[in-house]
């Protein structure tokens, strides 16, 4: 352990800085400094400050939350904690941030459509995190595609291409590398001041004029309640704002998977499917709307059905397709490759009745078992395992009727047959439509 007295290692204008005052004084209720946070933030990089102590900084933030301004310095001192993406034109920059839901494959579509716009999106995306799946993991189911773009390659393919989509580099937010990790063995992660700062230091450190978040609210989705969801997305708008980035999120439903497919070659395909113009209406629906919401805080656009009808054109005339095709090339990505699916077995109603709720969750945790995810970091995925949906909350199904395709290994398939025979509960009550739109904040 290190001696506490041992201020060596400390920054020279922090020499005086105790850390378990700081500690403290959150585990208390205080309102830390932005001089107390840099300090804490300055001497953890510096390794002066312990990973245990981190951590009960971490578990009393976690407890105690952080109001609105300390939540701002905490995403600054993390933005400033590594280097920002070069911006050598002043072609509008945006991107969009999803909290993460199962088949969410969003991103592989809007980045491409925004391009054809004249935007430029260069995405920093992430691998699959719980439930959820990655939009990384998804497009490495593409021979050849390459995920680890240095910060020159992401600015030239994005002055050339106008979209990239690629993992952060080694020197964008090292904080949030070293402090996730920390998060994930320490129960910390679902705070939602960390999470923010997590989140928007790497979005902030893209150097974008616009950001939309997409914030997924259901059983699917990491916040499973409509209060924690708003919360989490006014808390990124309040810090975006408070950092100049012109930021609005949705709230969108994650009660059943978007669209029909889930896991990662499956999706790109449908996601391929839907820049030709056939997908499905629930994840046009949403990746227009994002979009759309971008090209008006652009101020491309002055209305969401002009903004809509552009994005929708560009869909149908199949340019959509011709950019995502091009930034695959770019990312050494062979864009022709026909994507291989596992063997199909079905998942067939016990009963017959109106599909009531489908446990979402239940199905990434399903995929994940079949190969499809991670347990552990270092797992290494099966790109041709995934689910297709035949039936959605609100279908009427017969006994016998399948109600999904999963494609997987016959022997891992067997693992799981039951749990996913679960997941779809049947009842006999009609069902309202759910909005997948829910909630419109800005502020
Ligand atoms: N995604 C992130 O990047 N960070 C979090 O803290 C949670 C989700």
């Amino acid at each position: 352990m290190p001696n506490e007295s041992d201020n060596s290692r400390r920054p020279r204008q922090f020499k005086s800085f105790n850390p378990s005052s700081i500690i403290a004084k959150k585990r208390d209720g205080g309102t830390l400094t932005p001089q107390e946070l840099g300090a804490f933030i300055a001497c953890y990089l510096s390794g002066e400050v312990t990973d245990y102590q981190m951590s009960a900084l971490a578990m009393a933030i976690y407890l105690r939350g952080m109001d609105s301004l300390e939540t701002a310095s905490l995403t600054e001192l993390m933005l400033n904690s590594g280097t920002l993406l070069p911006r050598p034109s002043s072609v509008p920059r945006v991107d969009k941030h999803s909290t993460g839901g199962i088949g969410d494959k969003v991103s592989l579509i809007l980045a491409p459509l925004l391009a054809c716009c004249g935007l430029q999106v260069p995405m920093i995306s992430g691998r699959g995190l719980g439930a959820t799946g990655g939009t990384l993991d998804k497009l490495e189911s593409i021979p050849g595609f390459r995920t680890d773009l240095s910060g020159d390659e992401i600015t030239r393919q994005c002055e050339r291409v106008g979209c990239v989509i690629t993992g952060a580099t080694k020197d964008i937010v090292p904080a949030d590398r070293k402090l996730y990790a920390l998060r994930d063995a320490t129960a910390t992660v679902s705070s939602i001041p960390l999470i923010t700062a997590s989140i928007m230091s790497k979005k902030l450190a893209e150097q974008l004029d616009a950001l939309v978040l997409d914030v997924k609210v259901g059983s699917g989705a990491f916040m499973k309640s409509i209060d924690d969801a708003r919360s989490l997305a006014r808390s990124m708008v309040a810090v975006g704002k408070k950092m100049g980035l012109t930021t609005t999120a949705l709230l969108s439903d994650m009660n059943q998977p978007l669209g029909r497919m889930c896991g990662n070659a499956v999706e790109v395909n449908e996601s391929i499917e839907t820049l030709a113009g056939t997908g499905p209406e629930d994840l046009v629906e949403l990746t227009i709307r994002l979009s759309a919401e971008l090209l008006m805080s652009t101020s491309l656009e002055n209305d969401l059905a002009g903004a809509e009808s552009t994005l929708r054109d560009h869909l149908t005339s199949g340019r959509g397709l011709e950019k995502f095709e091009e930034m695959v090339r770019s990312q050494g990505g062979d864009s022709q490759a026909a994507l291989k699916v596992a063997s199909a077995s079905l998942i067939e109603a016990r009963q017959s009745g109106i599909v009531a709720a489908i446990d979402t969750e239940s199905l990434g945790l399903a995929i994940i078992e079949l190969g499809g995810g991670r347990k552990r970091m270092a797992d290494k995925i099966d790109h041709t395992v995934g689910i297709e949906m035949l039936a959605r909350v609100g279908d009427t199904v017969e006994s016998g009727q399948p109600l999904m395709r999963v494609f997987a290994r016959n022997d891992l398939f067997a693992r799981v047959e039951s749990q996913l025979q679960n997941a779809v509960h049947i009842g006999s009550d009609t069902i309202a439509r759910r909005l997948l739109v829910i909630e419109h904040i800005s502020d």
